[in-house]
Protein backbone atom coordinates (compact mmCIF):
# COMPACT_ATOMS: atom_id res chain seq x y z
CA UNK A 1 0.00 0.00 0.00
CA UNK A 2 1.39 3.20 -0.95
CA UNK A 3 0.49 6.81 -0.12
CA UNK A 4 1.59 9.45 -2.49
CA UNK A 5 2.27 13.19 -0.73
CA UNK A 6 2.30 15.58 -3.85
CA UNK A 7 3.49 19.17 -4.02
CA UNK A 8 1.10 21.85 -4.52
CA UNK A 9 1.06 23.39 -7.40
CA UNK A 10 -1.90 26.04 -6.93
CA UNK A 11 -1.03 29.52 -6.85
CA UNK A 12 0.40 30.66 -3.72
CA UNK A 13 -0.81 27.35 -1.90
CA UNK A 14 2.08 27.44 1.13
CA UNK A 15 0.59 24.17 2.48
CA UNK A 16 1.85 20.50 2.38
CA UNK A 17 -0.99 17.68 2.77
CA UNK A 18 1.64 15.74 5.13
CA UNK A 19 4.58 16.34 7.84
CA UNK A 20 7.64 13.95 9.23
CA UNK A 21 5.12 13.05 12.25
CA UNK A 22 2.22 11.95 9.57
CA UNK A 23 4.90 10.16 7.33
CA UNK A 24 5.93 8.07 10.54
CA UNK A 25 2.54 7.11 11.57
CA UNK A 26 1.75 6.24 7.97
CA UNK A 27 4.67 3.66 7.84
CA UNK A 28 3.97 2.30 11.62
CA UNK A 29 0.29 0.92 9.84
CA UNK A 30 2.33 -0.62 6.95
CA UNK A 31 2.48 1.66 4.30
CA UNK A 32 5.01 3.05 1.87
CA UNK A 33 5.19 6.61 1.91
CA UNK A 34 6.73 8.60 -1.30
CA UNK A 35 6.95 12.54 -1.40
CA UNK A 36 7.54 15.05 -4.08
CA UNK A 37 10.31 16.53 -4.05
CA UNK A 38 10.34 19.97 -2.03
CA UNK A 39 6.47 19.30 -1.32
CA UNK A 40 7.05 20.53 2.06
CA UNK A 41 9.85 23.58 1.26
CA UNK A 42 6.79 26.24 1.38
CA UNK A 43 6.28 24.89 4.77
CA UNK A 44 9.55 24.75 6.30
CA UNK A 45 10.41 21.11 6.13
CA UNK A 46 13.06 19.83 3.98
CA UNK A 47 13.44 16.47 1.97
CA UNK A 48 15.93 15.18 4.08
CA UNK A 49 13.33 15.54 7.33
CA UNK A 50 10.81 13.44 5.30
CA UNK A 51 13.18 10.75 4.14
CA UNK A 52 14.47 11.04 7.82
CA UNK A 53 10.87 9.86 8.43
CA UNK A 54 11.07 6.73 6.42
CA UNK A 55 9.67 8.19 2.75
CA UNK A 56 11.28 7.95 -0.38
CA UNK A 57 11.28 11.11 -1.80
CA UNK A 58 11.69 11.87 -5.89
CA UNK A 59 9.96 13.60 -8.99
CA UNK A 60 6.18 13.37 -9.60
CA UNK A 61 6.25 10.55 -11.83
CA UNK A 62 7.97 8.28 -9.04
CA UNK A 63 5.55 9.62 -6.53
CA UNK A 64 2.57 8.51 -8.10
CA UNK A 65 3.81 5.48 -10.09
CA UNK A 66 1.52 2.46 -8.16
CA UNK A 67 0.02 5.03 -5.79
CA UNK A 68 -2.54 3.66 -3.84
CA UNK A 69 -3.52 7.20 -2.12
CA UNK A 70 -2.73 10.46 -3.41
CA UNK A 71 -2.61 13.01 -0.64
CA UNK A 72 -3.46 16.91 -1.16
CA UNK A 73 -3.82 20.20 0.31
CA UNK A 74 -6.20 21.33 -2.74
CA UNK A 75 -7.16 18.92 -5.47
CA UNK A 76 -3.73 18.61 -8.27
CA UNK A 77 -5.23 19.32 -11.87
CA UNK A 78 -5.94 16.15 -13.79
CA UNK A 79 -3.09 16.79 -16.75
CA UNK A 80 -0.73 16.48 -13.39
CA UNK A 81 -1.91 13.10 -13.05
CA UNK A 82 -1.41 11.15 -15.62
CA UNK A 83 -0.53 7.51 -15.71
CA UNK A 84 -2.16 7.26 -11.58
CA UNK A 85 -3.53 3.87 -11.48
CA UNK A 86 -7.07 3.34 -11.67
CA UNK A 87 -9.08 2.90 -8.59
CA UNK A 88 -6.52 5.45 -6.46
CA UNK A 89 -7.64 7.62 -4.22
CA UNK A 90 -7.65 11.19 -4.30
CA UNK A 91 -7.76 12.64 -0.55
CA UNK A 92 -7.85 16.70 -0.49
CA UNK A 93 -9.58 19.59 -0.23
CA UNK A 94 -11.09 19.71 -3.30
CA UNK A 95 -13.37 22.60 -3.58
CA UNK A 96 -15.79 20.47 -5.52
CA UNK A 97 -18.40 23.31 -5.98
CA UNK A 98 -16.04 25.71 -7.46
CA UNK A 99 -14.06 22.86 -9.21
CA UNK A 100 -17.04 20.69 -10.40
CA UNK A 101 -15.07 20.37 -14.12
CA UNK A 102 -12.03 18.50 -12.10
CA UNK A 103 -14.73 16.56 -10.30
CA UNK A 104 -15.52 14.92 -13.40
CA UNK A 105 -12.15 14.81 -14.96
CA UNK A 106 -11.00 12.56 -11.23
CA UNK A 107 -13.89 10.28 -12.11
CA UNK A 108 -12.68 9.92 -15.90
CA UNK A 109 -9.24 9.14 -14.60
CA UNK A 110 -10.60 6.63 -12.39
CA UNK A 111 -9.97 7.80 -9.45
CA UNK A 112 -11.46 7.70 -6.11
CA UNK A 113 -12.03 11.79 -5.12
CA UNK A 114 -12.22 12.10 -1.51
CA UNK A 115 -13.37 16.19 -0.92
CA UNK A 116 -12.18 16.67 2.97
CA UNK A 117 -14.02 20.10 2.98
CA UNK A 118 -17.18 17.78 2.68
CA UNK A 119 -16.50 15.89 6.44
CA UNK A 120 -19.62 15.59 8.30
CA UNK A 121 -20.01 18.35 11.48
CA UNK A 122 -20.45 15.35 13.43
CA UNK A 123 -18.37 14.15 17.10
CA UNK A 124 -16.40 11.35 15.00
CA UNK A 125 -15.23 13.55 12.49
CA UNK A 126 -13.99 16.37 14.60
CA UNK A 127 -10.50 15.66 14.54
CA UNK A 128 -10.79 14.94 10.50
CA UNK A 129 -12.11 18.35 9.99
CA UNK A 130 -9.89 20.82 7.53
CA UNK A 131 -12.16 23.37 7.82
CA UNK A 132 -11.81 23.42 11.81
CA UNK A 133 -8.26 23.16 11.66
CA UNK A 134 -7.30 26.26 8.96
CA UNK A 135 -10.32 28.24 9.91
CA UNK A 136 -8.55 28.54 13.91
CA UNK A 137 -5.19 29.36 12.46
CA UNK A 138 -7.48 31.97 9.92
CA UNK A 139 -9.17 33.65 12.98
CA UNK A 140 -5.93 34.14 14.83
CA UNK A 141 -4.13 35.38 11.32
CA UNK A 142 -6.96 37.65 10.68
CA UNK A 143 -5.87 39.89 14.21
CA UNK A 144 -2.19 39.75 14.03
CA UNK A 145 -2.69 40.62 9.87
CA UNK A 146 -5.22 43.64 11.06
CA UNK A 147 -2.74 44.65 13.88
CA UNK A 148 0.13 44.49 11.16
CA UNK A 149 -1.76 47.46 8.84
CA UNK A 150 -2.99 49.12 11.86
CA UNK A 151 -1.04 52.43 12.65
CA UNK A 152 -2.14 52.19 16.47
CA UNK A 153 -1.76 50.09 19.20
CA UNK A 154 -4.34 47.60 20.33
CA UNK A 155 -3.96 47.40 24.24
CA UNK A 156 -4.62 50.61 26.86
CA UNK A 157 -1.10 52.10 27.55
CA UNK A 158 -1.19 54.29 30.28
CA UNK A 159 2.63 56.31 29.94
CA UNK A 160 4.22 59.07 31.31
CA UNK A 161 3.91 61.02 27.88
CA UNK A 162 -0.32 60.17 28.17
CA UNK A 163 -2.85 57.47 28.01
CA UNK A 164 -3.59 55.74 24.39
CA UNK A 165 -7.23 54.16 24.88
CA UNK A 166 -7.66 50.41 23.55
CA UNK A 167 -8.39 49.46 20.15
CA UNK A 168 -12.54 48.55 19.14
CA UNK A 169 -12.47 45.09 17.89
CA UNK A 170 -15.84 43.80 15.94
CA UNK A 171 -15.94 40.69 14.78
CA UNK A 172 -18.48 39.34 12.49
CA UNK A 173 -19.31 35.46 12.19
CA UNK A 174 -18.57 33.20 14.96
CA UNK A 175 -17.45 30.62 13.61
CA UNK A 176 -14.51 28.88 14.58
CA UNK A 177 -12.76 31.16 12.67
CA UNK A 178 -14.41 34.19 14.57
CA UNK A 179 -14.28 32.50 18.31
CA UNK A 180 -10.27 32.50 17.59
CA UNK A 181 -10.56 36.08 15.95
CA UNK A 182 -11.95 37.19 19.47
CA UNK A 183 -9.83 35.11 21.77
CA UNK A 184 -6.81 36.69 19.78
CA UNK A 185 -8.04 40.29 19.76
CA UNK A 186 -8.91 39.98 23.78
CA UNK A 187 -5.25 38.28 24.99
CA UNK A 188 -3.92 41.62 22.10
CA UNK A 189 -5.97 43.90 24.91
CA UNK A 190 -8.57 45.09 22.42
CA UNK A 191 -12.44 45.81 23.57
CA UNK A 192 -13.82 43.27 21.49
CA UNK A 193 -17.83 42.77 20.63
CA UNK A 194 -19.17 40.19 17.82
CA UNK A 195 -22.34 39.34 16.51
CA UNK A 196 -23.74 35.87 14.62
CA UNK A 197 -27.05 35.08 13.06
CA UNK A 198 -27.00 31.55 15.34
CA UNK A 199 -28.34 32.85 19.12
CA UNK A 200 -26.17 29.88 19.86
CA UNK A 201 -22.94 31.86 19.40
CA UNK A 202 -24.04 34.66 22.44
CA UNK A 203 -22.83 33.13 25.22
CA UNK A 204 -19.64 31.68 23.43
CA UNK A 205 -18.73 35.55 22.65
CA UNK A 206 -19.74 36.53 26.33
CA UNK A 207 -17.84 33.14 27.46
CA UNK A 208 -14.62 34.68 26.08
CA UNK A 209 -15.54 37.96 27.62
CA UNK A 210 -16.78 40.25 24.51
CA UNK A 211 -19.85 41.76 24.19
CA UNK A 212 -22.30 40.57 21.95
CA UNK A 213 -23.91 42.30 19.14
CA UNK A 214 -27.29 40.69 18.46
CA UNK A 215 -30.69 41.65 16.41
CA UNK A 216 -33.32 41.22 19.45
CA UNK A 217 -36.56 42.36 17.38
CA UNK A 218 -36.81 40.33 15.03
CA UNK A 219 -38.87 37.28 16.37
CA UNK A 220 -38.78 33.84 15.24
CA UNK A 221 -35.02 33.92 14.26
CA UNK A 222 -32.73 31.00 14.69
CA UNK A 223 -30.37 31.26 12.16
CA UNK A 224 -28.64 27.91 12.51
CA UNK A 225 -29.64 25.25 9.87
CA UNK A 226 -28.27 21.28 9.36
CA UNK A 227 -24.83 20.52 10.76
CA UNK A 228 -24.46 23.94 12.90
CA UNK A 229 -24.15 25.54 9.99
CA UNK A 230 -25.43 29.51 8.63
CA UNK A 231 -28.84 29.82 6.94
CA UNK A 232 -29.96 32.74 4.93
CA UNK A 233 -32.04 35.27 6.79
CA UNK A 234 -35.30 36.92 5.90
CA UNK A 235 -35.32 40.28 4.67
CA UNK A 236 -36.44 41.93 7.62
CA UNK A 237 -33.66 40.10 9.41
CA UNK A 238 -31.19 41.40 7.10
CA UNK A 239 -32.64 44.86 7.38
CA UNK A 240 -32.41 44.84 11.13
CA UNK A 241 -28.69 43.52 11.23
CA UNK A 242 -28.08 46.43 8.94
CA UNK A 243 -29.04 49.04 11.08
CA UNK A 244 -27.79 47.69 14.03
CA UNK A 245 -24.35 47.22 12.34
CA UNK A 246 -24.47 50.72 10.95
CA UNK A 247 -24.45 51.98 14.54
CA UNK A 248 -22.08 50.03 15.99
CA UNK A 249 -19.76 49.92 12.89
CA UNK A 250 -19.13 53.58 12.99
CA UNK A 251 -17.18 53.38 16.66
CA UNK A 252 -14.94 50.53 15.32
CA UNK A 253 -11.51 50.58 14.87
CA UNK A 254 -10.77 46.72 13.21
CA UNK A 255 -13.92 44.46 12.13
CA UNK A 256 -13.17 41.09 10.96
CA UNK A 257 -15.54 39.55 9.60
CA UNK A 258 -15.97 35.67 9.05
CA UNK A 259 -19.57 34.99 7.70
CA UNK A 260 -19.59 32.04 5.28
CA UNK A 261 -22.80 29.98 3.96
CA UNK A 262 -22.51 26.92 2.70
CA UNK A 263 -22.92 26.18 -0.99
CA UNK A 264 -23.59 29.92 -1.59
CA UNK A 265 -22.16 33.22 -1.89
CA UNK A 266 -20.61 34.52 1.10
CA UNK A 267 -23.60 37.01 2.64
CA UNK A 268 -22.54 41.01 2.74
CA UNK A 269 -21.99 42.15 5.62
CA UNK A 270 -20.93 45.54 5.38
CA UNK A 271 -21.54 48.35 2.69
CA UNK A 272 -19.65 51.18 1.17
CA UNK A 273 -21.77 53.57 3.20
CA UNK A 274 -20.82 52.13 6.90
CA UNK A 275 -17.07 51.81 5.33
CA UNK A 276 -17.44 55.81 5.14
CA UNK A 277 -18.67 55.77 8.44
CA UNK A 278 -15.60 54.54 9.88
CA UNK A 279 -12.66 56.70 11.63
CA UNK A 280 -9.55 56.89 9.08
CA UNK A 281 -7.07 54.54 9.70
CA UNK A 282 -9.11 52.03 10.77
CA UNK A 283 -9.15 48.52 9.07
CA UNK A 284 -11.29 45.62 8.09
CA UNK A 285 -10.33 42.32 7.17
CA UNK A 286 -12.64 39.92 4.89
CA UNK A 287 -11.39 36.19 6.13
CA UNK A 288 -14.70 35.63 3.02
CA UNK A 289 -13.00 37.55 0.27
CA UNK A 290 -12.36 34.33 -1.70
CA UNK A 291 -16.01 33.28 -1.31
CA UNK A 292 -17.56 36.51 -2.50
CA UNK A 293 -16.67 38.60 0.28
CA UNK A 294 -18.67 40.08 3.29
CA UNK A 295 -17.54 43.35 2.60
CA UNK A 296 -18.38 45.86 -0.34
CA UNK A 297 -14.96 46.78 -2.19
CA UNK A 298 -13.21 43.81 -0.93
CA UNK A 299 -10.72 42.43 -3.49
CA UNK A 300 -8.93 39.12 -2.99
CA UNK A 301 -5.34 38.99 -2.49
CA UNK A 302 -5.54 42.81 -2.07
CA UNK A 303 -4.95 45.50 0.74
CA UNK A 304 -7.47 48.24 -0.83
CA UNK A 305 -8.37 51.67 0.87
CA UNK A 306 -11.35 52.84 0.85
CA UNK A 307 -12.47 56.46 2.58
CA UNK A 308 -9.30 56.24 4.59
CA UNK A 309 -10.02 52.74 5.80
CA UNK A 310 -7.72 49.66 5.14
CA UNK A 311 -9.52 46.54 3.98
CA UNK A 312 -7.48 43.49 4.06
CA UNK A 313 -8.63 40.46 1.53
CA UNK A 314 -5.43 38.27 1.96
CA UNK A 315 -6.09 35.28 0.03
CA UNK A 316 -5.35 31.58 1.48
CA UNK A 317 -4.66 32.82 5.34
CA UNK A 318 -4.08 29.55 7.03
CA UNK A 319 -1.67 29.30 3.94
CA UNK A 320 -0.14 32.64 5.62
CA UNK A 321 0.66 30.56 8.53
CA UNK A 322 2.21 27.68 6.32
CA UNK A 323 4.09 25.59 9.12
CA UNK A 324 1.26 25.05 12.08
CA UNK A 325 -1.35 25.05 9.08
CA UNK A 326 0.07 22.06 7.66
CA UNK A 327 1.21 20.16 10.45
CA UNK A 328 -2.75 20.20 11.42
CA UNK A 329 -3.51 19.56 8.11
CA UNK A 330 -1.81 16.49 7.75
CA UNK A 331 -2.87 15.41 11.15
CA UNK A 332 -6.79 15.21 9.77
CA UNK A 333 -5.62 13.66 6.83
CA UNK A 334 -3.73 10.60 9.20
CA UNK A 335 -6.88 11.22 11.70
CA UNK A 336 -9.41 10.41 8.93
CA UNK A 337 -7.13 7.01 7.16
CA UNK A 338 -6.27 5.45 10.18
CA UNK A 339 -9.73 5.45 11.43
CA UNK A 340 -10.95 3.55 8.56
CA UNK A 341 -7.90 1.55 8.81
CA UNK A 342 -8.52 -2.32 7.70
CA UNK A 343 -5.40 -4.19 9.88
CA UNK A 344 -6.15 -7.53 7.30
CA UNK A 345 -6.31 -5.50 3.89
CA UNK A 346 -3.01 -3.45 5.25
CA UNK A 347 -5.52 -0.26 3.77
CA UNK A 348 -8.20 1.85 4.55
CA UNK A 349 -11.60 0.84 3.91
CA UNK A 350 -14.69 3.09 3.46
CA UNK A 351 -17.74 0.81 4.22
CA UNK A 352 -20.51 2.49 1.35
CA UNK A 353 -23.28 2.94 4.48
CA UNK A 354 -20.70 5.41 6.69
CA UNK A 355 -22.17 8.57 7.27
CA UNK A 356 -17.91 10.20 6.63
CA UNK A 357 -17.91 7.80 3.41
CA UNK A 358 -21.27 9.24 1.83
CA UNK A 359 -20.35 12.75 2.82
CA UNK A 360 -16.94 12.80 1.32
CA UNK A 361 -17.18 10.41 -1.70
CA UNK A 362 -17.30 12.82 -4.74
CA UNK A 363 -16.98 9.91 -7.42
CA UNK A 364 -16.19 6.23 -7.66
CA UNK A 365 -15.87 3.85 -10.21
CA UNK A 366 -15.73 6.52 -13.17
CA UNK A 367 -18.54 8.34 -11.89
CA UNK A 368 -19.61 11.28 -10.08
CA UNK A 369 -21.69 9.79 -6.78
CA UNK A 370 -21.96 12.55 -4.28
CA UNK A 371 -25.56 13.72 -4.10
CA UNK A 372 -24.55 17.03 -3.22
CA UNK A 373 -22.81 17.27 -6.81
CA UNK A 374 -25.73 15.41 -8.39
CA UNK A 375 -28.52 17.16 -6.78
P1 LIG B 1 -18.81 28.94 8.85
O1 LIG B 1 -17.39 29.02 8.47
O2 LIG B 1 -19.75 28.17 7.97
O3 LIG B 1 -19.42 30.41 9.02
C1 LIG B 1 -18.79 31.34 9.89
C2 LIG B 1 -19.82 32.00 10.80
O4 LIG B 1 -20.55 32.99 10.06
C3 LIG B 1 -20.87 31.05 11.40
O5 LIG B 1 -20.85 31.15 12.80
C4 LIG B 1 -22.17 31.56 10.80
O6 LIG B 1 -23.28 31.38 11.67
C5 LIG B 1 -21.85 33.03 10.57
N1 LIG B 1 -22.76 33.74 9.66
C6 LIG B 1 -23.34 33.32 8.51
N2 LIG B 1 -24.11 34.28 7.97
C7 LIG B 1 -24.01 35.36 8.80
C8 LIG B 1 -24.58 36.68 8.79
N3 LIG B 1 -25.39 37.07 7.83
N4 LIG B 1 -24.25 37.52 9.81
C9 LIG B 1 -23.42 37.13 10.81
N5 LIG B 1 -22.86 35.91 10.87
C10 LIG B 1 -23.15 35.03 9.88
O7 LIG B 1 -18.96 28.37 10.34
P2 LIG B 1 -17.99 27.37 11.11
O8 LIG B 1 -16.79 28.05 11.59
O9 LIG B 1 -17.81 26.21 10.24
O10 LIG B 1 -18.86 26.99 12.40
C11 LIG B 1 -20.26 26.73 12.37
C12 LIG B 1 -20.64 25.87 13.60
O11 LIG B 1 -20.26 24.50 13.40
C13 LIG B 1 -19.99 26.29 14.90
O12 LIG B 1 -20.94 26.17 15.93
C14 LIG B 1 -18.90 25.28 15.11
O13 LIG B 1 -18.55 25.11 16.45
C15 LIG B 1 -19.56 24.05 14.55
N6 LIG B 1 -18.58 23.03 14.14
C16 LIG B 1 -18.75 21.73 14.54
C17 LIG B 1 -17.83 20.75 14.15
C18 LIG B 1 -17.99 19.33 14.57
O14 LIG B 1 -18.79 19.03 15.43
N7 LIG B 1 -17.27 18.40 13.95
C19 LIG B 1 -16.75 21.10 13.34
C20 LIG B 1 -16.61 22.44 12.94
C21 LIG B 1 -17.53 23.39 13.36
Amino acid sequence: MKIAVLKETAAGETRVSASPETVKKFIALGAAVAVETDAGATASIADAAYADAGATVGPRGATLADADILLGVQGPTPDSLKGVKPGAWLVAGLNPFGERARVDAYAALGVDALAMEFMPRITRAQSMDILSSQSNLAGYKAVIDAAGVYGRAFPMMMTAAGTISAARVFVMGVGVAGLQAIATARRLGAQVSATDVRSATKEQIESLGAKAIFVEAVKGIEGEGSGGYATEMSDEYKAAQAELVSSHIAKQDIVITTALIPGRAAPRLISDAQIASMRPGSVIVDLAVEQGGNVEGAVAGEIVEKHGVRIVGHRNVPGRLAADASALFARNLYNFLSAFWDKEQGRPVLPDDDEITQAIRLTQGGKVVNTRLLG
